[in-house]
């Protein structure tokens, strides 16, 4: 019955209406071990068969009751076996309503006024009462067989069967129950009320699922919606930040161009190369090289950024000694700090032999980007501390490396600005009239750039006290680096020797 049960399988989803307003079949509506098991105990109080056959003629549960040892030996004759297989089918396939073959209507009790009665030509009969439920025909119930009460000794048909042994089958006879047409209704309305309760038992958990269903596939499709939604506007997003980085790389480019004119004459101007210049046309020339370099920085930092959102920067990957470029980034700084009284010095004793395989230039510029912060948020006579350390072999790299930190007696990060810091355009102090100039890509770049290295970033800091970057390199990057493309070094040559 199982195998082509359509509500194991489920019906489509429909919706909420359409649930309630679906006709409903007896696989919707009862539960097929629990129903089979109601069945066998009915036939055991009956002490009878009954079987329960749907719209479909798939038959539900069957119980063959005490009539069954009778049956068997008339299957065992060829004629008997014909002639019952012809009921049987009768019973089975004819529409609930009209019942072809049977043999009188017998209105069974109140419960069941559309029984018929189908007999055997053995004298045993069966009854077969619709299942309705409010108003539609879901299928049949099968009563028998069993010996009318009025029916006398074994039938002269009976005895006319070829191969069969009456006296076997009038002594199987006798075990089959014998009713009378009141106590098959009593049967039948017992039945029809035990089926009542479970349908409407059934009904209304079957209405309660769908209804859970509909409301489940009604979220569902909100969600599918808004996720649609979701990935439109990304798209748009992901369109409108590729016109961005083309725009500011075309602008930044466009103005590098020019700037680099400015700066290169203002500096022939002042190292006198046109002449002499008295100390005030000096000072203006030195501002205007000041001022120029300033502009150059950021444009190229925006070009930079520009690069790596576009996915262009390529890594040219070499062994670099990593405490020389530390010393280098220093010396970059070192009149900056100067000039604002600070105390700039690496503070560990320099690592020996400190090598990585990296893009030089790339890992230069994180190491000023992080030194010219330090500068620039470090008030007068503040401290700034490098210390370059070599790491054991770390689990989240994989292989050895080197730690780099910049620490400063600065004004700090307030500790919900700490991840943000490294996102593109984000200052922690973004108002108009703020007090340190930027253009908030320093650190987007000192992430992406030490990423593609394989390396990570991050940061400690207490407002007022000041902040510690800290730079994890490993010594080979992995294959796979994460941030900007790069290509593999060619590194299957010995490094040279520092
Ligand atoms: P920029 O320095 O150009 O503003 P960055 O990306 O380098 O951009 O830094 C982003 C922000 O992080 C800075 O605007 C500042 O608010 C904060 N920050 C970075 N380094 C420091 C530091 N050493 N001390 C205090 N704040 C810092």
């Amino acid at each position: 019955m199982s195998s082509d049960n359509p509500g194991a399988a489920g019906n489509p989803p429909e919706h909420a209406g359409l649930a309630l307003q679906r006709k409903l079949s007896l696989v919707d509506l009862l539960d097929p071990l629990t129903f089979g098991d109601v069945v066998d105990s009915l036939g055991e109080l009956f002490h009878m068969g009954v079987g329960v056959i749907d719209e479909r003629g798939r038959t539900l549960a069957d119980t063959q009751g005490p009539g069954r040892d009778f049956c068997d030996l008339l299957d065992a004759t060829p004629r008997g076996r014909a002639r019952r297989g012809s009921l049987m089918e009768r019973l089975s396939e004819s529409p609930p309503g009209a019942p072809p073959g049977a043999q009188g209507l017998a209105p069974l009790g109140a419960s069941a006024s559309e029984s018929w009665t189908h007999p055997c030509f053995s004298g045993l009969r069966y009854v077969v009462a619709p299942i309705s439920w409010e108003g539609d025909v879901l299928g049949r119930i099968v009563f028998g067989p069993f010996v009318p009460e009025e029916a006398g000794d074994v039938s002269p048909a009976l005895e006319e069967v070829e191969g069969l042994d009456v006296a076997r089958a009038r002594e199987l006879l006798a075990r089959v129950r014998r009713l009378s047409e009141a106590e098959v209704s009593r049967v039948q309305t017992h039945m029809a009320q035990v089926l009542a309760a479970l349908l409407a038992a059934g009904q209304k958990s079957y209405l309660t699922g769908q209804l859970h269903l509909e409301a489940m596939l009604e979220t569902q499709r909100e969600l599918e919606s808004q996720n649609t939604q979701l990935l439109r506007l990304n798209q748009r997003l992901k369109e409108s930040d590729r016109s961005k980085s083309s725009f500011l790389s075309t602008v930044s480019h466009e103005l590098r161009t020019p700037l680099a004119s400015i700066i290169g004459y203002s500096e022939m101007l002042a190292e006198g190369l046109v002449g002499g210049l008295n100390p005030e046309q000096m000072q203006f020339v030195r501002t205007i090289m000041e001022k120029g370099n300033t502009l150059l920085k950021l444009i190229s930092s925006i070009l930079d950024m520009s690069q790596i959102e576009a996915g262009k920067v390529r890594l040219a990957f070499e062994w670099v000694d990593v405490q020389e470029l530390v010393e280098s980034a220093i010396t970059s700084v070192m009149p900056q700090a100067q000039r604002k009284g600070l105390t700039l010095q690496q503070r560990m004793p320099p690592v020996v032999q400190a090598r990585v395989v990296g893009d030089r230039e790339k890992l230069r510029q994180v190491v000023v980007n992080l030194l010219a912060n330090a500068v620039k948020f470090t008030p007068g006579q503040g401290r700034i501390d490098v210390r370059l350390s070599e790491l054991g072999p770390r689990p989240e790299l994989g292989v050895t490396g080197y730690s780099i930190e910049v620490e400063d007696t600065g004004v700090g990060i307030p500790e919900s600005q700490r991840d943000r810091i490294f996102q593109s355009f984000y200052q922690v102090d973004d108002s108009p009239t703020r007090e340190y100039g930027g253009a908030g890509l320093g650190l987007a770049i000192v992430k992406s750039y030490v990423e593609g290295h394989g390396g990570q970033v991050s940061v400690r800091s207490e407002v007022g006290q000041g902040s510690c970057f800290r730079v994890v390199l490993p010594k080979e990057p992995p294959l796979s680096g994460q941030g900007p493309a790069y290509i593999p070094p060619p590194i299957d040559t010995e490094p040279e020797r520092f």
